[in-house]
């Protein structure tokens, strides 16, 4: 039988447990991770990697502009084989009223101190070339660019 004891036994390998396996680790303590399916399977396994700025409510952007800044100073210490890229988050506009949104948008991440810039339907074409023609040979289709990343 294991008589191995720990500290600190944390139910749950997704990416939750895994950040505060990390942090007890780091401030010395023995962890024992343990999970019922293989690691990082559950809706982690299922996330797209974006970590993105968002706005719907005050709250939100305070909580998710946090979390994007703790991810750039984990940067540096991630294995080179981890792909961690600045991109940010292109909010597409198909219409007149989705752009006044994304001149909303503008208003409020540029008060905040998130880099954001509007594009035209050429800059969206080269920024997102993957993105279907009918969308970006619009006339009127116009993109705003607020701070995010992809991992
Ligand atoms: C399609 C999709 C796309 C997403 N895209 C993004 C994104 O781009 N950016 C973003 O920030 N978030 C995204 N998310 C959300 C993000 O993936 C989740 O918020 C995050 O992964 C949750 O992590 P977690 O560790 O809490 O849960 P999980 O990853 O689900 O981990 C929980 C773990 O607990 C284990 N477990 C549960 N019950 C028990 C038990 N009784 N005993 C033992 N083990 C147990 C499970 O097996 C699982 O491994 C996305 C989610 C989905 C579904």
């Amino acid at each position: 039988m294991n008589k191995e004891t720990y500290d600190v036994v944390i139910v749950g390998a997704g990416i939750v447990g895994a950040a505060c396996a990390d942090t007890f680790a780091e401030r010395g303590l023995r962890v024992a991770v343990v999970d019922r399916d293989v690691v990082g399977s559950g809706a982690t396994a299922a996330g797209m990697g974006h970590i993105v700025v968002m706005d719907d409510s005050d709250a939100q952007f305070e909580l998710t502009n946090y979390s994007q800044r703790l991810w750039q100073q984990l940067r540096p210490e991630l294995p080179d084989d981890v792909e961690y890229e600045q991109a940010g988050t292109i909010w597409v506009a198909a219409d007149e009223e989705e752009m006044m949104e994304v001149l909303r948008k503008r208003e409020y991440y540029q008060k905040r101190g998130v880099a954001v810039a509007v594009m035209d339907a050429r800059q969206l074409k080269e920024a997102e070339p993957n993105l279907r023609e009918r969308t970006t040979t619009r006339g009127q289709a116009q993109a705003g660019r607020f701070g995010g990343a992809n991992i």
